[in-house]
């Protein structure tokens, strides 16, 4: 599967986007080492604490469905002017499982890479 095609998956996603609050929409599709994909939406709470992110959306749904080695995971904002970039609880969660994760996602139009390292410099481990 190509980033492009992860990342059309993850704006498929954004559709199913819980977010009346804030108004802005994510989708992320995480792509396992053995080619299965996994979705995911933000979905906000009128607790906002409850909130959870789109990429730990994905990321759930696969790790419960016993799949816990990635290879990537692409992230689509509703607002293409800003880059979805995980937040910090998100980067923590990714790097769990790997600190070689590429993380996907749309700068000034165009797709770009990162690995989760990048984004987590000397990420938590026990
Ligand atoms: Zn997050």
């Amino acid at each position: 599967m190509t980033d492009k095609e992860l990342y059309d998956k993850a704006e498929e996603a954004m559709l199913f986007s819980y977010s009346p609050y804030s108004n802005y929409k994510i989708g992320a599709a995480v792509l396992t080492k053995c080619g299965k994909v996994f979705t995911g939406c933000n979905i906000e709470n009128a607790s906002y604490g409850a909130t959870i992110c789109g990429e730990r959306t994905a990321l759930v749904k696969a790790i419960s469905e016993g799949n816990k080695e990635f290879e990537a995971i692409a992230i689509a904002g509703s607002d293409e002017s800003v880059p979805s970039f995980p937040c910090g609880i998100c980067r923590q969660f990714i790097f769990e499982f790997g600190s070689d994760i590429r993380i996907i996602l749309k700068e000034r139009g165009k797709l770009k890479t990162y690995t989760i390292s990048e984004l987590l410099p000397k990420g938590f481990k026990l």
